[in-house]
């Protein structure tokens, strides 16, 4: 396969050096130049697979002279091979600037699509995959991240953080408060790597695990958590309008009476009318 000119979005893995495609690995020997978050870093992994390509920082605090120096080696035909530290750039790495900046520029951008920890985490985890929501890292101080947190709290959909080991604890300890401490939640941590586990439970259940096991602090971590559920509507509950009437009817009336006449009124079931006024006799009595 020979690279023709453009910008290639490379996946590497996650971990295990064997979550690579053969794609990325040809686009990588292929690629003019191979453009890393921290070129030390990705050296191991070209080494491994024997690839020699030149190497050159990038990052999105690179400089504009940086990202423009890159973009003027696209013009002039050559191509690139953007990677990150780990799975699919741009998902909470760098390149979103120079991929706007390469389309903007008419430049071919290609992807080259591989691992990436929210969908090898969500893979794996049992919790509804046909939704979710993708929420990157939480701000860093309590009040940004509760507020964050607040803004998903009722999404149905199954979300999705990234975490870090010393922050865990904290972001559990909100999730519990906004979200309730039993809604349900899986810690996915060290995915491919030799101590990969997938912890699931409660947030009071992986609370607790985590303050009696140090080990589960450590490595990469990926939170998922269930969408929110309405509560199941209670069979007994009678509707505003409806409550009221029979509050009214039941002043005047016997209770027996006073369900009668709102079942008939309000089409509600006239046992339940009459329970109600059982269960809430003590309220309703002047
Ligand atoms: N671009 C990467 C991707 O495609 O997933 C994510 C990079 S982001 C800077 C790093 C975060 O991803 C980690 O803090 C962790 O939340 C998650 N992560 C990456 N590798 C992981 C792994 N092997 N196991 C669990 N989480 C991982």
């Amino acid at each position: 396969m020979t690279n023709s000119n453009a910008l290639y979005i490379v996946a590497t893995p996650i971990g295990n050096l064997g979550d690579i495609t053969l794609r990325a690995i040809e686009t990588l020997k292929t690629a003019d130049i191979i453009a890393a978050e921290d070129t030390r870093h990705s050296a191991k992994l070209l080494q491994y697979y024997g690839i020699d390509t030149p190497l050159t920082p990038y990052h999105d605090h690179s400089n504009d002279t940086q990202t423009q120096r890159l973009l003027d080696k696209l013009q002039e035909g050559r191509s690139i091979a953007l990677i990150s530290d780990a799975g699919t750039p741009l998902i909470s790495d760098p390149g979103f600037r120079l991929v706007v900046l390469a389309r903007e520029q008419k430049i071919r951008v290609v992807p080259i699509p591989g691992a990436c920890a929210v969908v090898t985490a969500l893979s794996a985890a049992g919790l509804p995959s046909d939704r979710f929501s993708f929420e990157g890292f939480l701000p860093a101080k309590n009040a940004g991240r509760r507020a964050r947190l607040e803004l998903v709290v009722t999404d149905p959909r199954t979300l999705i953080f990234y975490e870090s080991p010393h922050r865990i604890q904290d972001s559990l300890a909100d999730m519990a408060a906004i979200f309730g401490q039993d809604r349900q939640a899986v810690l996915a941590r060290e995915i491919t790597k030799t101590y990969e586990t997938f912890l699931s439970g409660d947030f009071a259940q992986l609370q607790q695990v985590l303050s009696e096991d140090a080990n589960q602090l450590r490595g990469e971590m990926v939170v998922m958590v269930h969408g929110y559920s309405e509560p199941l509507a209670d069979p007994e509950r009678l509707e505003p309008d409806v409550e009221t009437m029979l509050r009214v009817l039941l002043d005047e009336l016997p209770l027996k009476q006073a369900a009668a006449i709102a079942a008939k009124l309000s089409g509600e079931k006239k046992n339940k009318l009459y329970k109600w006024a059982v269960d809430n006799k003590g309220a309703t009595e002047k």
